[in-house]
């Protein structure tokens, strides 16, 4: 489902067609770049509704975010998705940002807080003359330029919440304050998911939410990423990964396997699609596509 002249992906999305996405992060060097641009490639004849490009917590990799989402909306078929925290950046110099993307061909934005650099447990401390929330960086896009906005969404509460209802909460407002699609945090339990999304339909609010994929290739670092941004490996998936201790190609082959489940559940559920997290790499996700049969 690629998007079509003038339509965004919040409109796509709401006309229930099964969306696949997928997420890149800038690269830091020239053969990263190349493995990138080999990602996209293969990737790109899946017509995709959006590519993203994450935004680095400082230094050269925020300008490589800047300059690949123009890359993409320029030089290939897909709609680029540019990424944008409120870390360390004043109001003007995120209004700058905008209007760098803005005249690059890039008109969808997530638009995020970011996590301080103590990480996502860390008290928030503002840039002064910054933004404290997603919401306002969402606001500030909104009046800035014609921006379609999606935002962060976490099936089991982002780490800093109070509680799941104070989560929900914050998502309710961030499409109150004009965001017209969400991509969850990597996450293992399907109703995890499905629990999100009721709760942010009891509050009488239909954003879409994709749920974002993460395969398990490497359980330990999976877990320890999963300990920093609060989501958890379920016993039932340790097990069935640790059945292949010491045989990375069968561990792989499993996680594949298991995310490919979680895909399939998600998609009978009613999700409307599934946003990969694919470390600037092309073969997992395309794993998980032939599992599910689906075709370019
Ligand atoms: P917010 O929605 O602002 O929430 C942050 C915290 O503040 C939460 O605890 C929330 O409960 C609380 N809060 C929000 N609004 C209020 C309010 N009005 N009053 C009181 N409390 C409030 N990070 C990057 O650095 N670069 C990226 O490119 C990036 N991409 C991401 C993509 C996805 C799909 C996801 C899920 C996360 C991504 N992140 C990225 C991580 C994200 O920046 C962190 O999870 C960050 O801690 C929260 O960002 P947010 O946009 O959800 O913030």
């Amino acid at each position: 489902m690629a998007i079509g002249r003038g339509r965004s992906i919040g409109e796509l999305l709401a006309q229930g067609e099964h969306s696949y996405s997928f997420e890149f992060f800038p690269p830091k060097d020239e053969a990263g770049e190349a493995q990138l641009w080999e990602a996209i490639s293969a990737l790109e004849p899946y017509h995709p509704t959006f590519v993203s490009v994450t935004y680095g917590a400082g230094g050269s990799t925020r300008g490589t975010t800047v300059r690949i989402t123009g890359r993409i909306a320029a030089e290939t078929s897909l709609t680029p998705v540019a990424h944008l925290t409120c870390v360390g950046h004043t109001r003007e110099e995120l209004e700058q940002i905008l209007d760098t993307y803005h005249e690059a061909g890039v008109q969808h934005l997530m638009a995020l807080r970011g996590d301080p650099s103590d990480g996502p447990r860390a008290p928030w401390v503002a840039t002064p003359g910054g933004l404290d929330y997603a919401s306002d960086l969402v606001e500030l896009a909104r009046a800035r330029g014609d921006f379609r906005i999606g935002v962060a969404a976490f099936p089991e509460g982002h780490p800093s919440a109070q509680s799941l209802d104070q989560d929900a909460d914050v998502l309710v407002a961030k499409a109150r304050a004009g965001a017209e699609f969400a991509v969850t945090q990597m996450f293992f339990k399907a109703e995890d998911y499905f629990a999100l999304v009721e709760r942010v339909r009891a509050r009488g609010v239909d954003i879409p939410i994709l749920p974002g994929i993460m395969p398990i290739l490497n359980l330990n670092a999976i877990r320890r990423q999963g300990e920093l941004i609060g989501t958890a490996v379920p016993d039932s998936v340790v097990a069935r990964l640790s059945a292949h201790d010491g045989d990375p190609a069968a561990v792989r082959a499993e996680g594949i396997a298991v995310a490919a489940e979680l895909c399939a559940d998600l998609l009978e559920g009613g999700a409307p699609g599934l946003h990969f997290y694919t470390l600037n790499r092309s073969k997992a996700t395309l794993e998980i596509f032939s599992a599910l049969n689906v075709q370019v």
